[in-house]
């Protein structure tokens, strides 16, 4: 376990892959894991609850954590070092940031305002620290994925991103370390935003020119089993703008079920791999 910047700084760089993450890692941590292991010499992962990222009044001091069993499964995948630094060693006082314009700004950058501003600060101070050739990350969270990718054209980072498909369990329901906080019933329900959109997809796929009518009954649908639904939508995986056509599309959601939100998505092509 390494917890200085200075100790990371010193193993870093070379033909090493990369995979930052906040922990209480699950199956979906642990297939960025092994894909990196594949493909590289070293492989780092950071584990970072990343304060910059949550929100007043979100989930930060609760966020799941348990590092001797994450340094356990790193471990067992192969990973040569995990970096888990202190909050203090990242941010020893107030730090310059780094805004992507555009496809920060709809969904998730409306629902949690200046979240992807903590998200690409942090992954820039990790590529920096870390020099990774390539780092991966999960499609599970698409707009940072885009997000991400802007910034590393933009500011001509000499870092390449792979995103990696969504792992779920098997009715459906995305791996989540959120997942944790969901009640008995929650859990039963909580497979519902995959279902939906795996039907509204179907739908698509016979009337393409659906989108906004399926989507509408799709938020209906999930409101009246119980879902706080703040988005579910047809967007363009270029600009992240709503869209008709399913070409280069997504549909996205995001909902509460009870106190626990959770974000899911479906890529066209996505279905059949
Ligand atoms: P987190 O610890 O939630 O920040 O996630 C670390 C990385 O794992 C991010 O790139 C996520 O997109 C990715 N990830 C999270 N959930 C999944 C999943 N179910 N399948 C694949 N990757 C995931």
């Amino acid at each position: 376990m390494i917890r200085t910047v200075a100790e990371m700084a010193t193993l870093g760089g070379g033909d090493l892959g990369f995979v930052p993450t906040m922990g209480a890692f699950h199956e979906g941590h642990l297939s960025l894991m092994r894909e990196a292991r594949k493909g590289h010499e070293k492989v780092v992962v950071s584990l970072f609850v990343n304060p910059l990222q949550f929100g007043q009044g979100e989930d930060y001091e609760r966020y799941p954590r348990d590092e001797e069993r994450d340094f356990a499964l790193a471990e067992a995948e192969g990973v040569d070092y995990l970096f888990a630094p202190a909050r203090e060693e990242i941010y020893r006082r107030k730090t310059t940031t780094i805004c992507v314009p555009e496809v920060s700004e709809p969904w998730e950058g409306k629902a949690r305002p200046g979240h992807f501003v903590g998200v690409a600060t942090v992954v820039a101070k990790l590529f920096n620290i870390v020099r990774p050739e390539v780092a991966y990350f999960g499609w599970k969270d698409l707009q940072q994925c885009l997000v991400l990718r802007r910034m590393v054209e933009d500011l001509n980072m000499s870092v390449a991103l792979r995103f990696m498909e969504t792992l779920r369990e098997p009715d459906g329901l995305a791996l989540s370390s959120r997942n944790a906080y969901l009640s008995p019933g929650e859990r039963e329900l909580a497979p519902e935003l995959h279902r939906t959109l795996v039907r509204i997809a179907a739908e698509l796929d016979k009337n393409s020119d659906k989108a906004q009518e399926l989507t509408a009954k799709g938020r209906e649908e999930l409101f009246l089993k119980g879902f706080q639904v703040e988005y579910l939508e047809l967007v363009s995986l270029v600009d992240l703008q709503p869209t008709t056509g399913v070409g280069d599309a997504a549909l996205i959601v995001a909902s509460k079920i009870g106190t626990t939100r959770l974000i899911d998505n479906l890529r066209f092509g996505a279905l059949t791999g």
